[in-house]
């Protein structure tokens, strides 16, 4: 790719983060916490139900546990207890996928490394922490933290403009078609998509890989 890129832009959730593993390990936690008495078949089709209503974390949580709870009779809990639980502690209960740390450590001896990340600001915060992410970027956003989120170009402007390059030498790796990938080509930015089950292939995008591990196919050619 000659000597294009100079910085390369990440989203969080479902590109660094593994959000469903995540979820899982909380629902399990509030499983074994709030429904001791039921059985653990039971606990797997609780947690997949979860993952199918809660629309890749973009569903109010309130209105997801109330779905979840009315599928399953004897499942006594308030959908309004689970979710604040829940936003409490999704945090501690955050993983990686396999190898993004390694393949950050590798990147960031060679391009500038940003993120940009919607969703509440303490938490995505805390996320970030619990996950031991931060030293390897020269710049983390998150949307609403006096900037607007994603899919506004104005957070990607300013991401560019603390890595010190311009549009056309970053690059942007994400999971969601419209927020990462739309978004980052309408400011100029090559965008790198990363496949997945939630949403189809987005027409505008430069790249697709599996995982983080394969943008190096991308960044060697
Ligand atoms: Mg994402």
């Amino acid at each position: 790719m000659n000597s294009f890129p100079h910085a390369i832009i990440f989203d969080l959730d479902n590109t660094l983060l593994d959000r469903d593993t995540s979820v899982r390990r909380l629902l399990t936690q509030q499983w074994l916490q709030f429904f001791p008495e039921h059985n653990c078949v039971l606990k797997d089709a609780f947690i997949e139900k979860f993952l199918r209503e809660d629309n890749n974390g973009y569903s109010n949580k309130v209105e997801t546990y109330t779905r979840v709870l009315r599928h399953f009779e004897g499942l006594t809990a308030e959908p309004e207890f689970l979710a604040e639980h829940f936003r409490g502690e999704i945090s501690n209960c955050v993983v990686c996928f396999e190898s993004v740390k390694d393949v950050l450590c590798k990147l960031s001896d060679t391009y500038k490394l940003g993120m940009i990340t919607n969703g509440t600001s303490d938490i995505q915060r805390s996320k970030i922490n619990t996950l031991g992410l931060e030293s390897y970027f020269d710049s983390i956003l998150i949307g609403g933290e006096g900037v607007a989120a994603k899919p506004s170009g104005e957070i990607f402007e300013k991401s560019l403009e603390q890595l010190g390059v311009k549009a056309s030498q970053a690059i942007m790796v994400g999971d969601h078609d419209v927020n990462d990938i739309q978004a980052a080509s309408n400011c100029g930015i090559k965008t790198v998509w990363i496949r997945n089950k939630y949403y189809a292939q987005p027409e505008c995008c430069d790249y697709v890989i599996s995982n983080v591990s394969e943008l190096f196919s991308i960044l060697d050619r």
